[in-house]
């Protein structure tokens, strides 16, 4: 099953209303591939989303950066994932590092927003990934394995979801996953949903690859098998974010 190249731009917690109105302008002034060989994705902190999801050109769309676990209510500094719905933001990133790592999210929690996210209707990119001292230890497959299962136990249907494998050394560091050390992360985890969910789920799920994405970088990570696209972070505020949407082809 072909699976349409991703590009994710994660801004994190960046940007004033003036720089905002700049990414969006130089988005919607790119040249890039058409919606049939790329689907692209910007995140901006909350209080952006209606600005750039109502200013962005209609072929790019938007994520949130995150959303409540479960039903909006008397949760203080929570976005719900029915306000998403209610705005018509498509997608939303999950289980992101710095959330697990800042804000203690665990594998579970990150599972049930998943999982809630889903049931709402939203589209989401589900991220993972290993510590350096994981991976130098020898753990990673172990370490993005268990975060996937956790995943897999409270979702069915993986129609709507992105897998986001980034590892955590690789994040903001300028020092990038080779495209070999990417390719074989991807190629086990597509093995591992092969294994534990089905051929099907293994074949059509998009498996996109986050850590210093560049545009000196990307054609060469994209070109491997496995790698279905990216989710850029620092690049994707600058006009290489345009470069990297183009390695689609
Ligand atoms: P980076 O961030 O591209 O700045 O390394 C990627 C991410 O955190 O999604």
């Amino acid at each position: 099953m072909a699976r349409k190249f991703f590009v994710g731009g994660n801004w994190k917690c960046n940007g004033t209303t003036e720089e905002v109105k700049k990414i969006v302008s130089t988005l919607n002034a790119g040249q890039v591939p058409s919606q049939d060989v790329v689907e692209v994705v910007v995140s901006p902190p909350f209080v952006f989303l209606p600005y750039v999801k109502d200013s962005l050109r209609p072929d790019f769309h938007v994520a949130a950066q995150n959303c409540w676990v479960k039903k909006g209510g008397a949760f203080t500094g929570e976005v719900s994932a029915e306000m998403l719905v209610n705005l018509s933001i498509p997608w939303v990133i999950i289980g992101h590092s710095e959330r697990r790592q800042l804000l203690k999210e665990s594998n579970e929690f990150v599972a049930d927003k998943v999982a809630y996210a889903l049931a709402q209707g939203l589209k989401v990119i589900a991220c993972i990934g290993e510590t350096l001292e994981q991976r130098e230890s020898g753990s990673t497959m172990e370490v993005v394995a268990a975060q996937t299962k956790a995943i897999a136990e409270k979702v069915s249907d993986w129609t709507n979801v992105v897998l986001a494998y980034e590892p955590v050394w690789a994040i903001g560091t300028g020092k990038v996953a080779t495209p070999a050390q990417a390719q074989e992360v991807h190629s086990e985890l597509r093995k591992w949903l092969q294994a534990n969910i089905s051929a099907e789920v293994a074949a059509s799920t998009r498996i996109i690859y986050g850590g210093s994405v560049a545009g000196a970088n990307c054609k060469e990570l994209a070109a491997q098998p496995d790698i279905d696209g990216f989710l850029v972070g620092g690049a994707s505020l600058k006009p290489e974010f345009i470069d990297i949407i183009k390695s689609a082809e």
